[in-house]
């Protein structure tokens, strides 16, 4: 009988990670590395990228690749999986995770913020699925997560562009994984809630906020970036085959209230 365990296990395969350099993007990266993937991140600074890259290399020994991109231009998205294919041959899985949250009530948030966020977020995933389906198509596998979030199906004031642009993601998730369910590529979403990491400076940093936060939380704590590790092996691999379209959510129990 084949191994249950060993469909967790991704020798073989070329993952990219966008916005891998810190964060969940780091934490997915490492645990894909750890699972004996080939990896390739992102990060608008080249330096970071590469630092963050050689750190993975050794740290699981691991073949990795730094790369800087800026996943809201369509030429940056393209030439990271070109650069992809060019170093390791191939690539198997897609991590859309870069993003950005902008806060505020909407009579005070610009047109700019709006767009920034959605941009960030969204428009950046929908690039890097678009350049990463004919590959996989070819290819007959592929797995793409796309980092939605919580906030897709519940949402708090003050995050009206972080809210739609991750609904939007959720929804994108869907209609792509029936494009692609026939062609071996699964499309799902994975879906944090509040993990400590630089996104949430602002909530982190003070207190009240902070305690307000926590107060929600049913485990009475912030998510550590390093659960979501696990998740992140189990949607890129063989593990997950008969999965897509789908919302995994790991928040502590935040949305089951
Ligand atoms: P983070 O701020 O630590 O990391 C975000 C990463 O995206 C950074 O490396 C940043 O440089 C990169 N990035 C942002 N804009 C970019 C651009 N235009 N081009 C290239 N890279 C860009 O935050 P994080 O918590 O690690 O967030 C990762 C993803 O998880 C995001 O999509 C975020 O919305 C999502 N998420 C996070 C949480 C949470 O609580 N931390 C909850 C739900 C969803």
């Amino acid at each position: 009988m084949k191994s249950y365990m060993k469909s967790f296990q991704l020798e073989g395969r070329v993952a990219l990670v966008t916005g891998g350099a810190r964060g969940l993007g780091r934490v997915i990266a490492e645990a894909l590395a750890d699972a004996g993937a080939k990896v390739a991140l992102t990060a608008r600074s080249e330096e970071s990228a590469k630092l963050a890259a050689s750190e993975i290399a050794q740290q699981f020994s691991a073949k990795t690749l730094g790369l800087s991109a800026d996943v809201t231009r369509p030429e940056d998205v393209e030439n990271m999986v070109a650069q992809t294919i060019a170093t390791f041959g191939r690539l198997d899985i897609l991590v859309n995770n870069a993003g950005i949250n902008i806060r505020g009530p909407i009579e005070t948030l610009a047109i700019d913020d709006w767009d920034a966020v959605i941009n960030a977020n969204l428009k950046s995933a929908w690039l890097g699925c678009r350049a990463v389906v004919p590959v996989m198509k070819a290819q007959k596998w592929g797995r793409i997560i796309n980092l939605s979030s919580m906030m897709a199906d519940i949402s708090m004031p003050d995050r009206t562009p972080y809210s739609a642009s991750k609904g939007g993601m959720s929804a994108m998730t869907r209609s792509l994984s029936l494009e692609l369910a026939a062609c071996g590529i699964t499309v799902n979403n994975l879906c944090p809630g509040p993990f400590a990491t630089e996104i949430n400076t602002p909530l982190l940093n003070d207190p009240e906020v902070n305690s307000r936060v926590v107060g929600k939380i049913p485990m009475a704590r912030w998510g550590n970036p390093k659960e979501l590790g696990p998740v992140a092996i189990f949607l890129a691999s063989e593990a997950s085959s008969f999965m897509t379209g789908a919302s995994l959510t790991i928040d502590g129990g935040y949305s089951a209230q």
